[in-house]
């Protein structure tokens, strides 16, 4: 058998390889619970000030600069809270740890109304620019900051710009995270073979809002999409996951949606969402936590 692949080429054993994957990913295709027809995770990475620190285009010394990221958990934290709560809907919330203890009033507001906290490093530095010893220092002081604060241990982690080493997953499951929330080669959830029994619960850019919305000083050639745009893309990614019985996780920032178009068609957009029936809005850690219990 080896001998036949070692004479195929490159191309077909590359199809070869797509194809069996594309059976694999079906084969592990999500049984929702009864009449569930798509589980949304609705999350949002609360950066503040570390995500300009993490730019070099930007000059962090610059209070203008920094107060972009200000915004997130002064301005538009409260706002998508009362959004949620007029929804009943409950979200997901990866914060870096530095700004939990920059901002543990803004944590315990989303803590008392029945969101999740989860990882996202402490200075949102991404772990592909650390060592492993480094990893694991970032990985123990994000917990107990985070534990500290929330008074929960978080269950799932997400690296700072999706940008993790080859010992991230490792790290994390060994620390007891039940689930990441980084990866891109599934449009439905599933759990990994190695580090065993850690479900990933997908991302993608298209359901993200910085490619569309992202503007600070170095992005003069990019161009910024109007809210009714972004939705228009966003209600045709629910309705192909509706249809296929998938799974849709929306990736928001605070300090990018949080402005009041923006935060309009949030509202608008969910009010959409909820037309439709037999729609699970459940945190990451619930859909996680579903997924562990089909798995076994
Ligand atoms: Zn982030």
């Amino acid at each position: 058998m080896n001998f036949l692949i070692a004479k195929l080429p490159n191309k077909i054993i590359k199809l070869l390889v797509t194809f069996v994957l594309m059976i694999a990913l079906d084969a592990n295709a999500v049984e929702w619970l009864g009449e569930v027809q798509l589980a949304v995770n609705i999350t949002f990475d609360l950066d503040a000030e570390t995500l300009w620190w993490d730019n070099p285009d930007t000059m962090v010394g610059n209070p203008s600069s920094l107060s972009q990221g200000n915004y997130g958990p002064m301005v538009a934290v409260p706002k998508i809270l009362a959004l949620l709560s007029k929804h009943n809907v409950q979200a997901t919330f990866f914060i870096p740890s530095w700004v939990a203890e920059e901002y543990p009033d803004t944590v315990l507001a989303i803590v008392a109304d029945g969101h999740e906290i989860a990882a996202h490093g402490v200075k949102h530095i991404p772990p592909v620019q650390l060592t492993p010893s480094e990893e694991l220092n970032v990985f123990a002081e994000s917990i107990r900051a985070l534990t500290d604060i929330s008074g929960k241990k978080p269950l799932g982690y997400r690296a700072p710009a999706w940008a993790f080493s080859d010992v991230t997953l490792k790290i994390a499951a060994e620390h007891g995270f039940i689930y990441s929330s980084n990866m891109m080669n599934s449009d439905v959830p599933y759990v990994h073979a190695e580090p065993a029994g850690l479900v990933e619960l997908p991302v993608s850019w298209i359901l993200d809002d910085a490619p569309y919305f992202w503007f600070d000083e170095g992005s003069w050639n990019k161009k910024i999409h109007s809210a009714a745009s972004v939705k228009e893309i966003w209600q045709e990614e629910f309705s192909a996951a509706y249809e296929a019985r998938g799974y849709l996780d929306l990736t928001m920032h605070p300090q990018i949606i949080g402005r009041p178009a923006r935060l309009k068609m949030l509202d608008d957009y969910i009010s959409w969402m909820k037309g439709f029936d037999n729609v699970w809005f459940a945190t990451c850690s619930e859909v996680a936590e579903h997924m562990q219990k089909i798995h076994d």
